[in-house]
């Protein structure tokens, strides 16, 4: 079985599920981990949902409306993910996990898209719960990027529906990644290195639908990458 190493989260459940039910095997890692105790026998990297992530990491002061991540979690998860892209890892990043991807990588982030994005629709639903699980707007995918050969199943063009859990975004985009999706009113919503066999990072939650499957190809792609050749 393919082990991914899943970063430890209050709403983990979901990610263990989206891997489990595309055949690979879950793995936790939590900051009180190293990093070479984390790596060990993992061949693929998610990075999972949460709290901000320091804005002083992208050289910024913070907005009053940053809400930090669990303790420990901003440095080992950009440890985490240097290490991986060192030695040639699949990752895979969602929600928190792919502003953790941007800022590892040189990119920032907006700290808060309601005031400091004029125009920017709702992203950010949060209650009840089963509203987490209903699409909230529609994102426009690149037609040359791998978010787009691994949806291409469901995007109608090129636009597929997805849910949405966040008031930050990536802003400027790490050095050596590109744009993969869109929100139509130009929120980040994906991007990816194209140089890397597997690493895209999406903002939405395609782990909550593993129920369902309309995202399962997402986690196919990335299992299929993390599988030793
Ligand atoms: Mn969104």
């Amino acid at each position: 079985m393919t082990v991914i190493g899943i970063t430890a989260c209050r709403q983990l459940e979901d990610y263990r599920q989206s891997i489990l039910h595309v055949g690979g095997e879950p793995h936790t890692l939590d900051a009180s981990m190293t990093i070479e105790q984390a790596l060990t026998g993992i061949e693929g990297l998610m990075l999972t949902g949460g709290g901000d992530v320091a804005p002083s990491l992208y050289g910024e002061t913070p907005h009053a409306t940053v809400e930090a991540a669990e303790p420990g979690r901003d440095a080992f998860e950009i440890a985490l993910v240097k290490e991986a892209r060192m030695r040639k890892l699949p990752i895979f990043a969602i929600c928190r996990g792919v502003q953790v991807l941007n800022v590892a990588c040189g990119g920032t982030l907006v700290q808060d898209i309601p005031s400091q994005l004029k125009g920017a629709g709702p992203h950010s639903f949060t209650a009840p719960p089963n509203d987490s699980y209903s699409f909230a707007h529609e994102v426009w995918v690149d037609k040359d990027s791998l978010l787009s050969t691994l949806m291409k199943e469901r995007l109608v063009d090129e636009s597929v529906d997805v849910n949405s859990r966040h008031h930050q975004a990536v802003k400027d985009v790490a050095p050596g990644f590109v744009v993969s999706a869109t929100a139509p009113d130009g929120v980040i919503e994906a991007i990816e290195d194209p140089s890397a066999r597997f690493c895209l990072g999406v903002q939405w939650h395609p782990e909550n639908f593993f129920r369902t499957g309309e995202f399962r190809a997402l986690f196919e792609g990335f299992l299929g990458a993390s599988q030793k050749i």
